[in-house]
């Protein structure tokens, strides 16, 4: 049995974030998604309310859990008992990011192995910044987001004018 941890910001969760997630799921016997706080990236959701948009966006996947943490992704991991953190690359710049974070997460844990799974073609040029910042200006972001996540992006953009 192998526990496999998820770590991000998700903010929100994205079609890139999903795949990556049910792509794990068939591979491992449990996922843990993690929300970080991530307080520093000054998200646009709320880390309440990533979860809850994660948790929906997840909620047909039975060996799937998703949780908050805040702190360092060694420690959430092994919180959980997971041998394998799974993490989703769409580029270079991703590839070089993470095996700096792969390789300092080794000195800190070496019980983890970090799983760097490839972008689906559909979602390679998707990222949570750019479906953020097409929304805030009133873009359709149907194609990168599930359903009810754009929804939630929606919602949280009205309430933004409002306020
Ligand atoms: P973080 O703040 O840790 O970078 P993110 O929520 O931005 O968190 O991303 C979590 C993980 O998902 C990272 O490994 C990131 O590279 C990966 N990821 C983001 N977007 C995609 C995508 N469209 N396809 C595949 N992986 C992705």
């Amino acid at each position: 049995m192998v526990t496999a941890v998820y770590p991000g910001t998700f903010d929100p969760i994205t079609g890139g974030h999903e795949d990556i997630v049910r792509r794990g799921a068939r591979m491992y016997s449990r996922v843990v998604v993690g929300v970080a706080h991530s307080r520093g990236k000054n998200p646009l959701f709320e880390p309440e309310e990533r979860l809850a948009i994660a948790r929906e966006a997840l909620a047909d996947l039975p060996n799937v859990d998703v949780v908050s943490f805040s702190g360092l992704m060694v420690d959430f991991a092994r919180r959980h008992g997971a041998t394998v953190a799974l993490r989703g690359v769409r580029s270079v710049t991703d590839f070089d990011y993470e095996v700096q974070l792969a390789g300092m997460n080794r000195l800190m844990l070496p019980g983890l192995e970090s799983v760097l799974l490839v972008a689906s073609e559909r979602y390679q040029f998707v990222s949570g910044t750019l479906v953020r910042e097409i929304a805030l200006m009133g873009g359709e972001i149907d194609r990168f987001v599930s359903p009810k996540v754009a929804q939630h992006l929606r919602a949280k953009v009205a309430s933004r004018k409002q306020g």
